[in-house]
């Protein structure tokens, strides 16, 4: 089959200032509109400093704009809003919608690209936040130990407690008589039996993102695995949308990164003495009886073996 198709204007990288735009062979500035029609959009362009519209009816100083050629090959820079102006909506729009169909599609090739010439650093970053001391793993290595000591239903108290952002530790003070006598007239209806007690807070736990963390499943999963099954494709034979699938969740990255180092960091604060002390005098009623457990393990060597950060 012979291909009628005119071929469609390259695609140029996009030019970082006047300079790049002035030193391409077909540059002509200022251009008559008149005498030229509108092919395509070549580039976008977003300077820090303000340069003149290509144009002979405008030449108004901007800084975003676009690098457009013409069917005889000429090209020029236009003003974010000129090309519209200048050539028409239709004609404008026309080529801008193409240009912008065919940059997407060029950015996210060049994108897969590079996560596919990055997939080393990437994969050996995301492991490191895994197996490194103080990593995922030891994370896991921590929970386990508390789980085999205390159960599983600390964690799972501490979890609700940390995902419904009650921390606050308090705990009910004896009031003496006179302080019976006076909460009493301050507050008519209440009985004598509620006046008895106040709650004081004595401090609040260290916020847990690190309970259930899927170190696995969000870094190596997620991407590493992802990565692993890009080294065969080639981005060109792949449609749009399917690129934009594969890439969609290396958008996350970063985030995912910090929110996976911020859990593990915070497991070192939650061992702190300090914390453990609160959260043994915040066990719900149902786990009252784990307080010495919880204490013993506090100060004991399973503990201190753990802040030796070893993932092992
Ligand atoms: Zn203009």
């Amino acid at each position: 089959m012979i291909d009628t198709q005119e071929p469609l204007a390259p695609l140029v990288d996009r030019p970082q200032s006047y300079e790049d735009l002035l030193a391409r062979a077909g540059f002509v500035a200022p251009l008559d509109h008149e005498q030229h029609a509108l092919k395509a959009v070549l580039a976008d362009y977003h300077f820090q400093r303000e340069v003149p519209c290509g144009l002979k009816g405008c030449r108004q100083p901007h800084n975003n704009g676009f690098l457009v050629i013409t069917e005889d090959g000429v090209e020029t820079n236009v003003g974010k809003d000129c090309g519209r102006s200048f050539f028409g909506d239709e004609v404008f729009s026309t080529v801008h919608a193409e240009y912008q169909r065919r940059r997407q599609r060029a950015d996210l090739i060049a994108r897969f690209r590079s996560l596919q010439a990055g997939a080393d650093p990437i994969a050996d970053r995301l492991k490191d936040v895994v197996f490194r001391a103080f990593g995922g793993k030891w994370v896991r290595k921590v929970e386990s130990s508390m789980v085999k000591v205390l159960g599983p239903a600390l964690l799972t108290s501490l979890e609700a407690a940390h995902l419904r952002r009650e921390l606050v530790v308090s705990r009910s003070v004896e009031r003496t008589e006179e302080e019976i006598q006076n909460v009493m007239a301050l507050t008519p209806g209440l009985s004598r039996e509620r006046a008895k007690y106040s709650t004081e807070s004595i401090g609040t736990l260290e916020a847990m993102p690190w309970i259930g963390f899927d170190f696995t499943g969000r870094l190596l999963k997620r991407f590493v695995d992802a990565l692993r099954s890009f080294e065969t494709l080639d981005p060109e034979q792949l449609s749009t949308p399917k690129l934009r699938l594969l890439l969609k969740p290396f958008e996350e990255l970063d985030a995912e990164v910090a929110a996976a180092e911020e859990a593990a960091a915070s497991v070192l604060r939650f061992l702190s003495p300090d914390n453990l002390e609160l959260v043994a005098l915040w066990l719900p009623p149902h786990l009252q009886g784990s307080a010495e457990a919880l204490r013993e393990w506090a100060a004991g060597p399973k503990r201190a073996a753990l802040l030796t950060g070893d993932p092992g």
